[in-house]
């Protein structure tokens, strides 16, 4: 059994940099004593965590800016999942790593406001973010494949990390934490003795997430975590990424573009289109009631077991992020499209409470509470 050891740390995992400093690796089952009351989910979520305020982030081109971000705001409360959701290139991984302050040159947070328990990470020195890191935030990334270091054991991988930051710990306590840390995410003892390159692309995720939460961190941030794994695998990720979640009574960020994913695990979700929020709100009425017409698209999309065949989809392809369309960034593709929208950005809007969405409809008459089959219907005539 552990005993709860205070240690200052002071290094980062090369892919994962959860850095915390002064923290307490405890007794093994203080972890299952939650930092919020148990069985209460309702009680965990309602205070912020992380506050994301008219976020900016570009990358200088030759060509001019990349506007990869542009004016996004949102918030994750305390134990939280959260869904970001849009199509590649719109500029959620790049919310991801601005939240770690991880975006390098040619890459630059402009302006904006990243708020972690009240604390604005963007106004921190480099060290005080790095302990930050390492206190409160780990990422899971898309890479399993890649992020584990192919010729060093998974102890030592785990050790390592854990030895870096100043964890004292003796060889026999160690062995039993790495041992517990891949029993939360359903693996054998005997995996800490294997190479990366003996496991599934699944177990590769799962030992990516015992060393996300070995730190116990407050958010976890999973970009695209079952990308490239089969739908099977994909349900033991998430389903470990869900268990060590709320054993932790952390907040999740889940990033991605699968909308199945998404409904099974997120409460509630962000829909990002070329670098911008066009909705916000709780899952269910994510789904049920999409606001915003390229929401309504993506729904629109999807199969079900009722219809099948040709499926909706959105006509056209993303934006330039070098050459914004001027006004609603939808507006070349929204079967909606007014004059005012190639003229004037629409704002993010309450259409009730706890939902909004970014649409000139939303001001007018026309009501945006269609059906998916209306939708459907709409999009075909
Ligand atoms: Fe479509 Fe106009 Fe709404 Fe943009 S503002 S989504 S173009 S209707």
């Amino acid at each position: 059994m552990l005993n709860c050891t205070k240690a200052p740390f002071l290094v980062n995992f090369s892919h994962l940099l959860i850095v915390p400093v002064n923290r307490q690796i405890c007794r093994s089952q203080d972890w299952d004593r939650a930092q919020y009351p148990t069985g209460d989910r309702r009680l965990k979520v309602m205070s912020p965590l992380l506050e994301v305020q008219d976020l900016h982030v570009y990358y200088q081109t030759a060509r001019g800016p990349v506007k990869a971000v542009n004016g996004v705001s949102f918030e994750v409360r305390v134990g939280e999942r959260y869904g970001l959701i849009g199509e590649s290139g719109s500029g959620k991984s790049t919310i991801a790593l601005a939240i770690l302050r991880l975006i390098k040159p040619p890459g630059q947070i402009v302006s904006g406001r990243i708020l972690l328990d009240g604390v604005d990470l963007l106004g921190l020195s480099e060290e005080e973010m790095r302990q930050q890191r390492l206190a409160s935030v780990a990422l899971v990334t898309q890479g399993a494949m890649n992020s584990l270091n192919p010729v060093i054991r998974i102890r030592d991988l785990i050790a390592d990390g854990l030895s870096n930051h100043g964890v004292r710990m003796s060889a026999r306590e160690i062995q039993t934490h790495i041992a517990d840390l891949l029993a939360r995410v359903g693996l054998r003892s005997e995996v800490a003795g294997m190479y990366p390159h003996e496991l599934s692309g699944g177990m590769k995720q799962r030992v990516c997430i015992a060393i996300a939460i070995s730190l116990r961190p407050r958010l976890i941030i999973a970009d695209e975590p079952t990308s490239a794994l089969d739908v099977v695998v994909q349900r033991q990720v998430m389903q470990t990424l869900r268990k060590v979640q709320e054993e932790l009574g952390a907040a999740v960020i889940l990033i991605g573009h699968d909308m199945g994913l998404m409904a099974q695990f997120a409460d509630r979700m962000g829909v990002v289109y070329a670098g911008r929020q066009v909705e916000e709100g709780g899952v269910e009425e994510l789904f049920a009631q999409p606001k915003h017409p390229y929401s309504q698209l993506l729904m629109a999309s999807l199969p079900t077991l009722e219809e099948k065949g040709v499926f909706q989809e959105a006509q056209g392809a993303p934006p330039s992020m070098l050459d914004l369309p001027t006004g609603c960034v939808f507006h070349p593709r929204c079967p909606y499209v007014m004059e005012r929208c190639t003229l004037e950005e629409p704002q993010l809007q309450m259409v009730w409470s706890g939902h909004r969405a970014a649409c000139h409809l939303l001001d007018g008459d026309r009501s945006l509470d269609r059906s998916v089959a209306q939708i459907q219907e709409d999009i075909s005539s």
